[in-house]
């Protein structure tokens, strides 16, 4: 994806100095596996604001056919939003039509753009009530349309920290596996932004052109997600 790296430049400026903001405290309140350590640590430190939020990369067998998921913990979302806890359940193995591949064994990038997606999500969690979480989780439950919404909106997190290339990686993985069956491929194009949707955000964002500007875009994203909701009904 070389061909990303020379088309957003101006963009990774920014993702550069977010890099350097970031430093040696990336891993605060974070519980990181080993095995992935790396790729965990390149996609944080594209979510300055997640810095001191606490997030738990778990493995675990019971995700029921999906690749990672994140998750607030139950238990942390009656307290005072700052104590909340958050998941990233991963499945340690891909289960593929002949074989199975270890998770940690797939291309980095394509892992550094799975985790910048599930990351994407934690960044909508945050701008949430608990009564806002709430109403999410029945609402991704109850609403095929708010699924594809809310995955639309942790992919434009993720592009809207640079990491646009990343996201195309795992897109790519993803699409062009020939081992994953073309059932889970079709509920992906059906879900998630497209790779022409991804370019359309960079070019929106280059055009806005300010750090502000997203910052308050990203500020109504959430919102706006439940108020197209309600009008769809
Ligand atoms: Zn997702």
């Amino acid at each position: 994806m070389v061909r990303f790296g020379v088309e957003f430049a101006p963009y990774m400026g920014i993702h550069t100095y977010r890099n350097m903001i970031i430093k040696d405290t990336e891993t605060i309140g974070k519980e990181i596996p080993n095995v992935i350590r790396n790729e965990i640590i390149t996609a944080l430190a594209h979510y300055p604001e997640l810095k001191s939020t606490h997030i738990r990369f778990k493995f675990t067998r019971s995700l029921n056919g999906s690749i990672m998921a994140a998750r607030p913990q139950i238990s942390t979302l009656l307290g005072a939003q700052k104590n909340r806890k958050y998941d990233i359940l991963m499945s340690p193995v891909f289960k593929l039509k002949n074989s199975i591949e270890p998770l940690h064994q797939v291309d980095p990038n394509v892992l550094i753009g799975w985790i910048g997606h599930e990351l994407g999500h934690i960044m909508d969690y945050e701008q949430r009530s608990t009564f806002g979480i709430a109403r999410f989780g029945l609402l991704y439950w109850l609403s095929k349309t708010y699924i594809r919404k809310a995955e639309r909106v942790a992919d434009t997190f993720a592009v809207h920290r640079g990491m646009a290339s990343y996201i195309l990686a795992t897109k790519d993985f993803i699409l062009s596996h020939s081992g994953l069956s073309q059932k889970y491929k079709d509920k992906i194009t059906r879900l998630y932004l497209s790779p022409d949707d991804i370019v359309q955000v960079v070019e929106e964002m280059q055009q806005s052109n300010n750090r502000e500007g997203i910052l308050v875009e990203e500020a109504e994203i959430s919102t706006n997600l439940d108020h197209q909701e309600q009008e769809s009904r």
